[in-house]
């Protein structure tokens, strides 16, 4: 399989296409964003964690009954995958009120939830990816009825599935956003990354913070927590 031309070059990715129409080949980066862009730097070797711990999170995932955009991973900071019709919106899971959230509602970050929240937002750097409730994703027609029970029904599993496997590894999943998208026989699959990045992961023991969380507060240690986060998954 060959690389070519690149397609589309993001905040901490770039994906380009290949010879073969079906597959992509997706690039992770060290760059690093936060707040909408306005705060930016690099932490060294993020690309390297994030493309061996999507690798593993993909796997595990397949492995328990859900599709994702994952074929193989092919050097330390390249993966090649399926190419999807991505839908335009984001899907964000909260097992505790923390980060934008805890914001917006005035309440204490890593306040309880009595029970786990599914959140949609518009795909929209201009826009800031703007929160969506089910009735703005219905009028706007971003996705039909059907496939918004499906996407909630599947992003469940998926936050079952990772809230389990962090558990084990003493780590509290707080939240996460994953993206979906249709693969060429139009089915619903997982695509993006499942990494440090997008997600919060607070350790059992302690309640420090283990994730992107370090950067964007600067609370030091950024890289020597993502080397350990990539640590603890890949310890079976
Ligand atoms: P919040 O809404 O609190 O900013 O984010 C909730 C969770 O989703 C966090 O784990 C955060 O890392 C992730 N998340 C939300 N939006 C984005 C995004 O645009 N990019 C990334 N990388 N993660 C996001």
């Amino acid at each position: 399989m060959e690389t070519r031309e690149q397609l589309y070059e993001g905040k901490a990715k770039t994906l380009y296409a290949t010879d073969d129409p079906r597959l992509l080949v997706q690039h992770f980066k060290d760059d690093a964003t936060a707040f909408n862009a306005q705060k930016r730097g690099t932490i060294h070797d993020k690309g390297v964690v994030n493309n061996r711990m999507s690798e593993y999170l993909f796997r595990y995932l397949e492995e328990h009954g859900i599709h994702t955009h994952f074929v193989e991973r092919t050097d330390d900071r390249r993966m090649v995958v399926q190419r999807l019709t991505m839908l335009p919106i984001e899907v964000i899971v909260r097992n505790r009120i923390a980060g934008s959230l805890a914001k917006r509602l005035g309440v204490a970050e890593g306040t309880a939830a009595k029970q786990r929240i599914i959140e949609f937002s518009l795909k929209s750097d201009e826009l800031g990816d703007p929160l969506l409730t089910d009735d703005h994703i219905l009028a706007l027609g971003l996705v039909e009825a059907a496939e918004l029970a499906q996407v909630k029904e599947v992003t469940g599993r998926i936050a079952d599935l990772l809230t389990a496997f962090f558990a084990e590894r003493g780590l509290e999943l707080i939240d996460f956003k994953i993206e979906l998208g249709h693969d060429a026989d139009g089915r619903l699959t997982l695509g993006d990354e499942i990494c440090p990045d997008t997600m919060r992961l607070w350790d059992m023991a302690t309640g420090e913070k283990k994730d992107k969380d370090r950067f964007r507060h600067d609370l030091g240690d950024v890289e020597e927590t993502y080397q350990e986060v990539l640590a603890r998954v890949l310890a079976d």
